[in-house]
């Protein structure tokens, strides 16, 4: 079986909604397909959800209204039967009385992760409605009756597998299933989700679950890209990459997967293929256990970020110091990202900022602190083997009109970390291409 999964832009409109169609039963695979909510959704569930948390009313019944004569036009268009046109409308008339619903109960944050569900739980019943009208027999599997999180609101792999397992074995007649990314349970049994762009992971999750032949990432560009098509003019798709440089790149800010999304793929083998919807017959990028041999493979960066310094005159003689820094990270369930060290100092990175104040002040028990916010990580990925020479002198020419703030070489052979401000970026990203790839 394999996992499908289409992004916004790629159920975004009507049209594109059918190409999806045809996608899917272009082959006769039995497969997972995972949808996205129709571009500009989930953005607009934001939006409601923060005027409900202002208590602006009038905005979110507004904005309500708005999204709400989107999705009339969409399904005016999509479908062209009377019946299926009718049944399209009693989905979005449900949708949006829920939506109507919250103007009159007060705001928490569970509700508005019951909103923020909203998109997907509409895209999928609409392609699925579509798809019967067509004459495709197909089963949508409510995501929300197996995907789970733990306490920590990370997904629980082992019960996601379970409880998919126990649904598929009661399916025996249909070949292509529909579900919805990016929403799940947490362990209170609430509506919640995997964070913005989390569709992808849904995907390579349901992939890891159930052991898919292989996951397919559907977007609006034809792969991966050496460097970021946002920013950088000359980008060009990169044909393989290894589960380590696809996670770094992920991680370090290349929109086209979720940060998280290759760990469940690659602790069960399963090739991640990234296709492009509006050019299928573009070869896209193929992610797997193979590594390829050029030096670098491609450039990415990630906003955002905070640089903090630790500097104490007792570091030196003092082992436990970095135990002690680390604890304090640990506590309040941040991540760090990038880590340098000096004899009398420490400097590390953190993207997650919620609890900095709290961190500032036990840091400060241990030494003078340093923060420095609004700062980019730039990522350069590739396999980068010690004895190949040059490979740093390159990248040290690209960038010598940019102020580094930290650099991080060697931690694995993936990945080339530097950080600067986020003014930088730009100038360093094209700078990179120019030199790194002859661009
Ligand atoms: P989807 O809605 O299908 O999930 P996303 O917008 O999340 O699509 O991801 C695709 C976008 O990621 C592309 O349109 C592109 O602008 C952006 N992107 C950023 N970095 C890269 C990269 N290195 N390679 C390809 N796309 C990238
Ligand atoms: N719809 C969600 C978002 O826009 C999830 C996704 O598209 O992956 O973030
Ligand atoms: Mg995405």
């Amino acid at each position: 079986m394999q996992v499908l999964k289409f992004g916004g832009t790629s159920v975004g409109k009507p049209e594109r909604m059918r190409q999806v169609a045809q996608i899917v039963t272009n082959d006769a695979h039995s497969k997972i397909v995972v949808l996205s909510a129709l571009s500009g959704t989930t953005n607009a569930l934001v939006a409601i959800g923060g005027a409900l948390a202002l208590a602006d009313k009038e905005d979110a019944k507004t904005k309500i209204d708005s999204l709400r004569a989107h999705y009339a036009a969409f399904i005016e268009d999509l479908l062209s039967t009377k019946e299926k046109a009718a049944e399209a409308k009693a989905i979005i008339d449900e949708h949006f009385e829920f939506l109507r619903i919250t103007l009159k109960i007060s705001f928490n944050e569970a509700l508005n992760r019951d909103i923020l569900a909203q998109g997907e739980l509409m895209s999928t019943k609409l392609f699925t409605l579509y798809l019967e009208e067509i004459g495709v027999n197909a089963k949508l599997l409510p995501a929300l009756e197996f995907m789970r999180t733990n306490e920590e609101r990370e997904p629980d792999l082992e019960l996601i597998t379970e409880k998919l397992e126990a649904i598929l074995a009661k399916e025996s007649d249909a070949s292509i299933f529909i579900t919805q990314g990016y929403i799940c349970k947490n362990h209170k049994g609430e509506i919640d989700n995997l964070q913005r762009g989390g569709s992808d992971y849904t995907a390579s999750l349901i992939g890891a679950a159930i052991n898919a032949t292989e996951i397919q990432i559907w977007t609006d560009i034809d792969g991966m890209h050496n460097n970021d098509p946002r920013v950088v003019d000359k980008t060009f798709p990169i044909a393989e990459l290894s589960f380590n440089e696809a996670a770094e790149l992920a991680y370090f800010g290349a929109k086209i997967l979720h940060p998280a999304s290759i760990w469940p793929a690659q602790k069960r083998g399963i090739t991640v293929r990234l296709l492009n919807t509006i050019q299928p017959e573009a070869k896209g990028t193929v992610i797997s256990t193979a590594t390829t041999s050029e030096d670098v493979k491609a450039v990415a960066a990630k906003d955002g970020i905070t640089a903090i310094k630790i500097k104490s005159s007792r570091m030196l003689l003092a082992y436990g110091f970095l135990r002690k820094v680390f604890e304090i990270f640990e506590n309040y369930k941040t991540p760090i990202d990038m880590i340098t060290t000096s004899e009398v100092a420490v400097s590390v990175t953190i993207d997650d900022d919620t609890y900095l104040n709290k961190i500032l002040i036990e840091l400060e028990k241990l030494g003078t602190v340093e923060v420095d916010r609004n700062q980019t990580i730039i990522c350069i990925v590739g396999n980068f083997v010690a004895e190949r020479k040059g490979v740093v002198n390159n990248i040290f020419e690209a960038l010598s009109t940019i102020p580094i703030r930290m650099i991080s070489y060697g931690g694995s052979r993936h990945n080339i970390s530097l950080l600067t401000d986020e003014g930088f970026k730009v100038e360093a990203l094209r700078n990179l291409n120019a030199h790194l790839f002859d661009l």
